[in-house]
């Protein structure tokens, strides 16, 4: 099978990592997580990944917690990469060669980011995780997907969510939701639908950088996306 895309971004938030669990990490998707990715790469896929931190901690509740926000977001960034670790065993059991990049240094545990070494990685066929977002409070890790996205040159994002898609209304809470097969950047605006927060969304919209968002939790979906079935909601200029 020919793939859609040679090279992508996939964006995986650190909450679906839980499971069913209320909080940190469960074996079970990280292994299911790591045999997609893997299936993807046998076909020369090149492999980047930016994961979330919510499974283990957030920084924008200051209320309750009484951490200020620029020190909660730089603890919920090293949440992620606490994730970017895991899913790098995960990937290394099931024999993918990895390589995390930290955008804050931490260089015991992971290499620093560098664009170009990131390329050379992808290029020799390596999964390149990128841990702590953007290096940056007060940007999520969806900004840290469409930043690293088009840094690295990548065809597409591709968004991992429990749904399997975009629909026209909140399919949990009305029935008659439809789901979108494709939509405009445009036209997600116009609708008020909430695909990623603003900042990302912007750098996809400005850059021409599609997106797919597309159910990760049902094994098999990332490898027909990359085949290009019509699975999930692509939104493109
Ligand atoms: N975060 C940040 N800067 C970044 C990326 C993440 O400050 O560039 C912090 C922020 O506090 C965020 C937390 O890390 O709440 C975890 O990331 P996110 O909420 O995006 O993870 P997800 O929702 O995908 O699990």
């Amino acid at each position: 099978m020919l793939p859609k895309f040679k090279r992508i971004l996939l964006k995986l938030s650190g909450e679906s990592l839980m499971g069913d669990k209320n909080f940190g990490l469960d074996s079970a998707v990280l292994s299911q997580y790591a045999q997609d990715i893997k299936l993807i790469t046998e076909l020369g896929v090149q492999v980047a990944v930016v994961i979330g931190g919510g499974n283990i901690y957030r920084g924008m509740n200051e209320a309750e917690t009484g951490i200020e926000r620029a020190q909660g977001d730089y603890m919920g960034m090293l949440a992620t990469v606490i994730n970017g670790m895991a899913l790098q065993s995960a990937l290394e059991r099931v024999g993918v060669f990895t390589r995390l990049q930290s955008a804050i240094k931490m260089e015991q545990i992971a290499e620093p980011y560098i664009r170009r070494r990131a390329i050379r990685h992808l290029e020799k066929g390596r999964v390149v995780i990128f841990g702590a977002g953007t290096g940056n409070p007060y940007f999520t890790t969806d900004t840290a997907g469409s930043l690293r996205a088009i840094e690295i040159g990548a065809d597409v994002i591709l968004k991992g969510t429990r749904v399997d898609g975009i629909y026209t209304a909140d399919p949990e809470k009305d029935k008659l939701a439809t789901r979108y097969e494709t939509i405009t950047f445009a036209d997600c605006i116009a609708r008020n639908l909430r695909v990623m927060d603003m900042t990302a969304f912007t750098l996809c919209m400005e850059n021409q950088l599609p997106i797919i968002v597309f159910d990760m939790d049902t094994p098999g979906t990332l490898l027909r996306v990359i085949a290009g079935e019509k699975v999930g909601t692509l939104v493109t200029g």
